[in-house]
């Protein structure tokens, strides 16, 4: 069994991307500039959007991180979305997910120029990424690819079983994952809630991504011998043993999956920084479009 080491790998990938923007200012270019929304104060949102200041800091771009209350109205961040849309400042920007129930999260990514979509939510980069045509790939399968790519593991021709059909993370990680190009032609079957016989299809996957959202729900009963195993799920389950009263959990179960495995990433430190990373990726290719 080998571990995929996102976190690893994405400070080797930060690294290269400090030398491009190393480069861009020596040759009189602006620096890559991110920015955030972020509404209310949901913890692992709080959390991830740290994440990603940080990064921005590490990478040499500038970012600023524009906070609102619970209680802003869907207008009031429609407007911030539009400030962002029209500031020649800002390469990219990212609508942190979710929102407050009372706003229409679809109305918001719909409102993000599709040019400053860094995520690759809204529909013109999906459209673009589903006919395989250049686009912002959203962070977490975009840094699923890459490590992938990176880690030397064989897509073509295997069957890749994706649990989870979000439109964040599942949907277009199967659609990459069967699309023709070298990190893709994967035969591909993605499962969700209504799957019947999940186990079954499980056992039959060369590659596993699994993005649902139940911690340690994928046992070792259900994957075969030689599988690569790609854990997106982050849960946080309530541990007193630990100073901040929980631990993070991934939706595999490690210590039963991981003896079967030829590939596996751990959670944390897998796939996770690597979402991070792709997020700068993609903020620095949209500074170099602009
Ligand atoms: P969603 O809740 O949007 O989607 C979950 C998906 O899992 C749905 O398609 C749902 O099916 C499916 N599902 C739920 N229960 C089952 C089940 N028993 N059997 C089969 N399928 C099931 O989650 P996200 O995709 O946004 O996130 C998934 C996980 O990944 C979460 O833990 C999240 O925190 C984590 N995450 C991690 C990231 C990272 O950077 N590491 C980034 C993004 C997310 P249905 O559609 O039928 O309801």
């Amino acid at each position: 069994m080998q571990l995929l080491d996102g976190k690893a790998m994405a400070q080797t990938i930060k690294e290269e991307i400090k030398i491009e923007v190393d480069k861009r200012i020596a040759s009189g270019e602006k620096r890559p500039h991110l920015a955030a929304i972020l509404v209310g104060t949901d913890g692992a949102s709080e959390t991830y959007v740290g994440h990603k200041v940080k990064s921005c800091d590490q990478v040499g771009f500038e970012s600023t991180l524009l906070r609102f209350p619970d209680s802003t109205s869907e207008e009031e961040v429609l407007n911030a979305v539009q400030e962002l849309n029209n500031d020649a400042s800002v390469d990219g920007f990212i609508v942190q997910l979710p929102l407050p129930k009372h706003i229409n999260a679809e109305a918001v990514i719909n409102a993000i120029a599709p040019e400053k979509d860094v995520d690759g939510f809204h529909p013109v980069n999906i459209g673009k990424l589903t006919l395989g045509q250049e686009t912002f790939v959203s962070a977490t399968p975009k840094g699923i690819i890459t490590l992938l790519d990176r880690a030397n593991v064989k897509t073509e021709g295997m069957h890749c079983v994706v649990v989870g059909r979000s439109n964040i993370v599942g949907r277009p990680m199967s659609i990459l994952m069967s699309a023709s190009s070298n990190q893709g032609n994967a035969t591909v079957t993605l499962c969700h809630s209504r799957t019947k016989n999940l186990k079954e299809i499980c056992l039959q996957a060369d590659i596993l991504i699994v993005a649902l959202g139940r911690a340690e729900f994928i046992t070792g009963d259900m994957v075969k011998e030689g599988v690569t195993v790609i854990d997106v799920g982050i849960t946080r389950v309530a541990d007193p043993s630990k100073k901040r009263g929980y631990a993070l959990k991934g939706d595999v179960h490690f210590d039963s999956v991981s003896p079967k495995c030829e590939f596996i990433t751990p959670v944390p430190g897998g796939v996770g920084p690597m979402t991070v990373v792709s997020l700068m990726q993609n903020t620095l290719r949209a500074a170099e479009e602009k």
